[in-house]
């Protein structure tokens, strides 16, 4: 394969403040070694060189998701798909569908439902699963990730009983019946993980493979992956040295598999290697959606309920302090105000403790913050993690926390405005991959109050994402030295109506030089 490669005709856009625009780029081994005009560039092109004539088409520095779940992402292509639906009954008949197509004795999972949307307006039941599927178990979530709702099978195999106690989780209780309902909330879920078999290594390598060649399609160069298990991290590292991965790699790991993570620390990973190790993950609330996010006062439309704190405040400290002393970079679940406040606790007392200059830490979503709470993500350093589209999805917001609160729910211009580190995801597979969506979301869907210039937004996705993995002279711009990754668009973002941004249709995707997607029947010569 050729060493170089030569995009020609191109309107780039580099993001990079010396040189805003150019017509050409030269990458040699993987890294951008001229950027300039086509006639500046042409000398420059080597006999062997690739060259693709981009016909005017943008190019950008190679996008970058932030926090997404690529193996569930993955799987979630064999699972009953319920998105979209509107009713229990229509979750019903799409199970019932699945489990005809997909026959056998073994687990249903999947699902995304979410219960906002259903004509019904109530959680689906065991009861309600049990008439489609009787016979085999069935674990659906919501489509934030933090509930699921079990069938009678399933709470069987999991040994879940109304005497059942978890620890930072919920076993709903049907009213009538004073036995689970089937609606499990939090480390509850834990329960079915346990009985649920672990898939293969083979399966898992498939599941990751699938849910890349979506993100490259998608026009992304590189993902935060949050892994979840030791053996998924094996899929991946093992996929990198097939050379089969084809974007980059940073990998956000659970607290629980601080081991492994040692064990894949830098001077274990290979050079060409695209798998970095990232941050230690830690939760410590839920989601808005099933009303475990931890709040400072109670829900509005559940007033006796301020949500879920899955740790409680010391042991959050405890763990936080933990990771942060043994010269990690720490990520942190949190959505409430309560739990991003204590987070930020929890950072301040092990910074205390463990002064630390360019931590880089992360608290995940930060999504009800106030004004305070907004100075201290500043003061404290912290990155916040935020997904642009969750404001399109989370359209009950006022109904569950009121217009005073809603109002401080995603402050992407607030916080850029207060100097603190923004970086964009799509938390998929709760929300699409498309970053173009979340782009859009961030710059068209908030208002004016709270909504992001196109370049801010962008930064999010590029520069930004470079700095929250300490790679912002690697990563981020068009720039020579750095990393050829670029992601080429049918439209140029700066020129456009900002409504039209989620029409874009990403064109090519180039990962280290090379050629990972292509829409366009572009000559390649
Ligand atoms: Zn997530």
């Amino acid at each position: 394969m050729a060493d170089s490669l030569v995009i020609l005709n191109a309107n780039i856009i580099t993001l990079n403040l010396k040189q805003a625009k150019a017509q050409a780029v030269v990458a040699h081994k993987g890294r951008i070694t001229a950027v300039g005009s086509n006639s500046q560039i042409r000398k420059h092109i080597a006999k062997s060189a690739k060259i693709i004539d981009a016909k005017n088409k943008t190019v950008m520095p190679g996008f970058v998701d932030c926090h997404v779940h690529m193996t569930e992402f993955g799987f979630f292509f064999q699972s009953p798909n319920l998105k979209n639906i509107r009713s229990i009954k229509q979750m019903q008949r799409k199970l019932r569908e699945h489990a005809s197509k997909h026959r056998g004795s073994g687990w249903i999972l999947g699902g995304r439902w979410d219960h906002e949307k259903f004509v019904e307006e109530r959680y689906p039941t065991r009861g309600d699963l049990d008439v489609a599927v009787p016979d085999r178990p069935v674990f659906l979530v919501r489509v934030c990730g933090h509930m699921g709702v079990a069938n009678t099978q399933a709470l069987r195999q999991a040994g879940i009983t109304r005497e059942t106690v978890v620890d930072g989780g919920k076993i709903d209780m049907s009213e009538a019946t004073g036995e689970p309902s089937g609606i499990l909330k939090e480390n509850a879920m834990g329960l079915i993980w346990e009985a649920v078999p672990k898939p293969s290594l083979e399966a898992l390598k498939e599941a990751c493979l699938r849910a890349c060649t979506k993100a490259v399609e998608a026009g992304l160069t590189g993902v935060h992956w949050l892994a979840e298990s030791a053996d998924e991290i094996q899929a991946i590292t093992e996929l990198d040295s097939e050379g089969n991965l084809p974007l980059r790699v940073h990998l956000g790991v659970p607290f629980e598999l601080l081991d492994s993570l040692a064990k894949l620390g830098p001077a274990a990973v290979p050079l060409e290697s695209k798998v970095r190790m990232g941050f230690v993950k830690l939760f410590a609330d839920g989601s808005l959606g099933s009303r475990t996010a931890a709040l400072k006062e109670p829900y509005s439309d559940e007033p006796n309920s301020c949500g879920l704190l899955l740790h409680p405040k010391e042991k959050l400290c405890q763990l936080v302090t933990e990771a942060h002393k043994a010269g990690l970079q720490v990520a942190v679940h949190a959505i409430g105000d309560l739990a991003v406040e204590n987070v930020q606790d929890a950072y301040e007392e092990a910074l205390k403790q463990f002064p630390r200059k360019d931590h880089r830490h992360r608290i995940e979503h930060c999504s009800i913050l106030n004004p305070r709470l907004i100075k201290r993500m500043k003061a404290l350093g912290l990155i916040a993690s935020v997904q642009p589209h969750f404001v399109v999805s989370d359209f009950w917001l006022v109904d569950r926390i009121g217009a005073r609160r809603a109002r401080w729910a995603f402050p992407l211009r607030t916080l850029v405005k207060q100097g603190v580190a923004v970086i964009s995801g799509s938390d998929c597979p709760v929300e699409s991959i498309n970053p173009l969506l979340g782009i859009w979301a961030a710059v068209a869907e908030r208002g004016s109050h709270e909504s992001l210039t196109v370049k801010e937004a962008l930064k999010t996705y590029t520069s930004n994402a470079a700095y929250a993995t300490f790679n912002e002279n690697e990563k981020g711009t068009i720039e020579v030295g750095k990393l050829a990754d670029f992601t080429i668009l049918s439209e140029d973002l700066l020129n456009i109506e900002p409504n039209m941004i989620k029409k874009v249709k990403v064109e090519m995707t180039v990962v280290d030089g090379k050629l990972v997607h292509s829409r366009l029947r572009t000559k390649v010569t």
